[in-house]
Protein backbone atom coordinates (compact mmCIF):
# COMPACT_ATOMS: atom_id res chain seq x y z
CA UNK A 1 0.00 0.00 0.00
CA UNK A 2 0.91 3.70 -0.86
CA UNK A 3 2.07 5.74 1.85
CA UNK A 4 0.89 9.11 2.38
CA UNK A 5 3.65 10.84 0.68
CA UNK A 6 3.49 8.84 -2.61
CA UNK A 7 -0.13 9.05 -2.65
CA UNK A 8 0.29 13.05 -2.31
CA UNK A 9 2.66 13.01 -4.90
CA UNK A 10 0.72 10.79 -6.93
CA UNK A 11 -2.34 13.37 -6.58
CA UNK A 12 -0.69 15.82 -7.99
CA UNK A 13 0.90 14.21 -11.05
CA UNK A 14 -2.63 13.02 -11.87
CA UNK A 15 -4.20 16.71 -11.36
CA UNK A 16 -4.14 18.35 -14.83
CA UNK A 17 -0.89 20.23 -15.78
CA UNK A 18 -0.45 23.59 -14.18
CA UNK A 19 -0.82 26.90 -16.54
CA UNK A 20 2.95 27.58 -16.05
CA UNK A 21 6.23 25.94 -14.27
CA UNK A 22 7.70 28.45 -11.79
CA UNK A 23 11.15 28.52 -11.89
CA UNK A 24 12.15 32.19 -10.86
CA UNK A 25 10.46 35.18 -9.06
CA UNK A 26 10.29 36.63 -12.55
CA UNK A 27 7.05 36.29 -15.15
CA UNK A 28 8.86 37.22 -18.11
CA UNK A 29 11.54 34.48 -17.27
CA UNK A 30 8.99 32.48 -16.22
CA UNK A 31 6.98 32.55 -19.69
CA UNK A 32 10.44 31.99 -21.58
CA UNK A 33 11.42 29.18 -19.73
CA UNK A 34 7.89 27.53 -20.22
CA UNK A 35 8.17 27.99 -24.09
CA UNK A 36 9.05 24.42 -24.88
CA UNK A 37 8.24 24.83 -28.17
CA UNK A 38 9.88 28.41 -29.29
CA UNK A 39 13.06 28.03 -26.54
CA UNK A 40 13.34 23.98 -26.02
CA UNK A 41 16.98 24.74 -25.38
CA UNK A 42 16.71 27.45 -22.58
CA UNK A 43 15.33 24.90 -20.54
CA UNK A 44 18.11 22.75 -21.22
CA UNK A 45 20.59 25.34 -20.80
CA UNK A 46 18.79 26.47 -17.37
CA UNK A 47 19.16 22.72 -16.15
CA UNK A 48 22.77 22.81 -16.62
CA UNK A 49 23.44 26.11 -14.47
CA UNK A 50 21.65 24.37 -11.65
CA UNK A 51 25.09 23.89 -9.67
CA UNK A 52 26.82 25.33 -6.31
CA UNK A 53 24.11 28.49 -6.53
CA UNK A 54 20.77 29.06 -5.64
CA UNK A 55 18.39 27.71 -7.83
CA UNK A 56 16.60 30.65 -8.39
CA UNK A 57 19.81 32.44 -9.49
CA UNK A 58 20.69 29.41 -11.77
CA UNK A 59 17.31 28.98 -13.99
CA UNK A 60 17.26 32.87 -14.59
CA UNK A 61 20.74 32.87 -16.82
CA UNK A 62 19.26 31.90 -20.01
CA UNK A 63 16.77 35.04 -19.64
CA UNK A 64 19.86 37.04 -18.83
CA UNK A 65 21.74 36.27 -21.79
CA UNK A 66 18.12 37.00 -23.84
CA UNK A 67 18.15 40.14 -22.23
CA UNK A 68 21.65 40.96 -23.43
CA UNK A 69 21.82 39.15 -26.78
CA UNK A 70 18.14 40.45 -28.01
CA UNK A 71 17.84 36.82 -29.18
CA UNK A 72 17.51 33.42 -28.12
CA UNK A 73 17.27 31.39 -31.71
CA UNK A 74 19.88 28.61 -31.66
CA UNK A 75 21.76 30.13 -34.83
CA UNK A 76 21.90 33.20 -33.00
CA UNK A 77 23.37 31.80 -30.22
CA UNK A 78 25.46 29.43 -32.21
CA UNK A 79 27.21 32.39 -33.67
CA UNK A 80 28.37 33.81 -30.21
CA UNK A 81 31.90 33.31 -29.71
CA UNK A 82 33.06 31.77 -26.37
CA UNK A 83 34.87 34.29 -24.85
CA UNK A 84 31.75 36.55 -25.58
CA UNK A 85 29.90 34.16 -23.53
CA UNK A 86 32.17 34.74 -20.95
CA UNK A 87 32.42 38.54 -21.10
CA UNK A 88 28.67 38.69 -20.52
CA UNK A 89 28.94 35.48 -17.50
CA UNK A 90 31.33 38.16 -15.99
CA UNK A 91 30.14 41.06 -16.34
CA UNK A 92 27.10 40.34 -14.99
CA UNK A 93 28.12 37.86 -12.38
CA UNK A 94 25.67 35.62 -13.51
CA UNK A 95 26.78 32.50 -11.78
CA UNK A 96 29.66 31.31 -9.19
CA UNK A 97 31.98 30.12 -11.65
CA UNK A 98 31.10 32.48 -14.59
CA UNK A 99 34.29 31.15 -16.92
CA UNK A 100 33.20 27.41 -16.56
CA UNK A 101 30.03 27.93 -16.82
CA UNK A 102 30.42 30.44 -19.48
CA UNK A 103 32.03 27.10 -21.45
CA UNK A 104 28.80 24.77 -20.68
CA UNK A 105 26.57 26.96 -22.58
CA UNK A 106 28.71 27.59 -25.26
CA UNK A 107 29.79 23.55 -25.70
CA UNK A 108 25.71 22.82 -25.08
CA UNK A 109 24.28 25.19 -27.79
CA UNK A 110 27.04 23.25 -30.05
CA UNK A 111 26.08 19.58 -28.99
CA UNK A 112 22.24 20.56 -29.58
CA UNK A 113 23.26 21.92 -32.96
CA UNK A 114 24.87 18.64 -34.00
CA UNK A 115 23.26 16.24 -31.94
CA UNK A 116 19.44 17.01 -32.22
CA UNK A 117 19.64 19.26 -35.29
CA UNK A 118 19.45 21.90 -33.51
CA UNK A 119 16.31 21.35 -31.83
CA UNK A 120 16.41 20.43 -27.82
CA UNK A 121 13.11 18.79 -28.04
CA UNK A 122 14.43 15.68 -29.94
CA UNK A 123 15.67 15.21 -26.53
CA UNK A 124 12.48 13.96 -25.32
CA UNK A 125 10.27 13.80 -28.70
CA UNK A 126 8.16 10.44 -29.82
CA UNK A 127 8.19 9.18 -26.35
CA UNK A 128 11.71 7.58 -25.48
CA UNK A 129 11.92 5.83 -22.17
CA UNK A 130 13.61 7.74 -18.83
CA UNK A 131 16.96 6.23 -19.50
CA UNK A 132 17.27 7.56 -22.75
CA UNK A 133 16.40 10.95 -21.49
CA UNK A 134 18.24 10.58 -18.65
CA UNK A 135 21.60 9.56 -20.88
CA UNK A 136 21.36 12.59 -23.13
CA UNK A 137 21.42 14.91 -20.24
CA UNK A 138 24.29 13.38 -18.67
CA UNK A 139 25.93 13.79 -21.99
CA UNK A 140 26.11 17.79 -21.46
CA UNK A 141 29.85 19.22 -20.49
CA UNK A 142 29.24 19.93 -16.51
CA UNK A 143 26.24 17.26 -16.45
CA UNK A 144 26.02 14.94 -13.39
CA UNK A 145 23.59 12.27 -12.34
CA UNK A 146 21.67 14.80 -10.18
CA UNK A 147 21.05 17.71 -12.85
CA UNK A 148 19.86 15.14 -15.24
CA UNK A 149 17.18 13.31 -13.29
CA UNK A 150 16.10 17.05 -12.16
CA UNK A 151 15.41 17.68 -15.98
CA UNK A 152 13.74 14.57 -16.76
CA UNK A 153 11.73 15.13 -13.78
CA UNK A 154 10.85 18.36 -14.34
CA UNK A 155 10.09 17.03 -17.69
CA UNK A 156 7.99 14.23 -17.08
CA UNK A 157 6.35 15.42 -13.87
CA UNK A 158 5.44 19.13 -14.55
CA UNK A 159 5.05 19.82 -18.27
CA UNK A 160 3.56 16.18 -18.42
CA UNK A 161 6.35 15.43 -21.51
CA UNK A 162 5.38 11.68 -22.05
CA UNK A 163 8.12 9.00 -21.49
CA UNK A 164 7.68 5.21 -22.17
CA UNK A 165 8.77 4.98 -18.49
CA UNK A 166 9.80 6.71 -15.34
CA UNK A 167 11.86 4.15 -13.83
CA UNK A 168 14.98 6.01 -14.13
CA UNK A 169 14.04 9.08 -12.90
CA UNK A 170 15.64 9.22 -9.34
CA UNK A 171 14.67 11.59 -6.56
CA UNK A 172 17.38 14.51 -6.43
CA UNK A 173 18.04 14.96 -2.84
CA UNK A 174 18.60 18.79 -1.12
CA UNK A 175 18.48 19.95 1.94
CA UNK A 176 14.80 20.02 2.53
CA UNK A 177 14.62 16.64 1.18
CA UNK A 178 17.23 15.36 3.28
CA UNK A 179 15.09 16.68 6.46
CA UNK A 180 12.20 15.32 5.70
CA UNK A 181 13.13 12.13 5.04
CA UNK A 182 14.80 11.95 7.46
CA UNK A 183 12.05 13.07 10.05
CA UNK A 184 9.80 11.01 8.58
CA UNK A 185 11.51 8.00 9.72
CA UNK A 186 12.37 6.44 6.25
CA UNK A 187 16.39 6.87 6.61
CA UNK A 188 18.54 6.84 9.57
CA UNK A 189 19.43 10.06 10.78
CA UNK A 190 22.61 9.85 9.00
CA UNK A 191 21.55 8.76 5.73
CA UNK A 192 23.86 9.58 2.73
CA UNK A 193 22.58 10.20 -1.15
CA UNK A 194 22.23 6.69 -1.57
CA UNK A 195 19.71 5.82 1.00
CA UNK A 196 18.18 8.49 0.32
CA UNK A 197 18.09 7.44 -3.78
CA UNK A 198 16.74 3.63 -3.47
CA UNK A 199 14.82 4.83 0.02
CA UNK A 200 12.82 6.80 -2.79
CA UNK A 201 12.90 3.70 -5.26
CA UNK A 202 11.64 1.47 -2.73
CA UNK A 203 8.86 3.71 -1.94
CA UNK A 204 7.74 3.96 -5.36
CA UNK A 205 9.98 1.90 -8.41
CA UNK A 206 7.37 3.14 -11.69
CA UNK A 207 8.49 6.59 -10.72
CA UNK A 208 11.18 7.30 -7.96
CA UNK A 209 11.22 10.64 -8.30
CA UNK A 210 7.57 11.59 -8.19
CA UNK A 211 7.90 12.36 -4.48
CA UNK A 212 10.89 14.65 -5.21
CA UNK A 213 8.53 17.49 -5.18
CA UNK A 214 5.73 17.14 -2.34
CA UNK A 215 9.18 16.13 -0.06
CA UNK A 216 10.69 19.81 -1.09
CA UNK A 217 7.39 21.62 -0.87
CA UNK A 218 6.98 19.77 2.95
CA UNK A 219 10.08 20.92 3.65
CA UNK A 220 9.87 24.64 2.63
CA UNK A 221 6.61 24.81 4.32
CA UNK A 222 6.20 22.97 7.20
CA UNK A 223 9.46 20.78 8.06
CA UNK A 224 11.86 23.93 8.82
CA UNK A 225 15.19 23.51 9.97
CA UNK A 226 13.67 24.98 13.51
CA UNK A 227 10.49 24.93 14.86
CA UNK A 228 8.64 22.42 12.36
CA UNK A 229 4.89 23.09 11.93
CA UNK A 230 3.98 19.92 12.58
CA UNK A 231 0.31 20.33 13.87
CA UNK A 232 -0.19 22.39 9.82
CA UNK A 233 1.81 19.31 7.85
CA UNK A 234 0.06 17.37 5.35
CA UNK A 235 2.34 14.52 6.27
CA UNK A 236 1.61 14.65 10.32
CA UNK A 237 -0.47 11.29 10.60
CA UNK A 238 2.46 9.10 8.99
CA UNK A 239 5.49 11.12 10.16
CA UNK A 240 7.67 9.29 13.09
CA UNK A 241 8.98 12.50 13.95
CA UNK A 242 12.46 11.77 14.20
CA UNK A 243 14.89 14.31 15.61
S1 LIG B 1 5.14 16.19 10.63
FE1 LIG B 1 6.70 17.60 11.39
S2 LIG B 1 8.63 16.48 11.34
FE2 LIG B 1 7.14 15.38 10.06
S3 LIG B 1 7.51 16.11 8.01
FE3 LIG B 1 5.87 17.33 8.87
S4 LIG B 1 6.86 19.12 9.79
FE4 LIG B 1 8.45 17.57 9.42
Amino acid sequence: MNNLLVKIAKKRFSNPKSQIVHFVDDEKANKFLNDLKKYPHAYVLACLMDRQIKAERAWAIPYEIYKETSTFELRDLEKIKLREFKSIFNRKKLHRFNNTMAEVFHEAISDIRRKYKGNAANIWNNCPSSSTVVYRFLEFKGSGIKISTMAANILARQFRIPFSDNYSIDISPDIHIYRVMKRMGFVPKDANNELIIYKARELNPEFPGIIDFSCWEIGRKWCKPKKPLCNECIVEKECRKVF
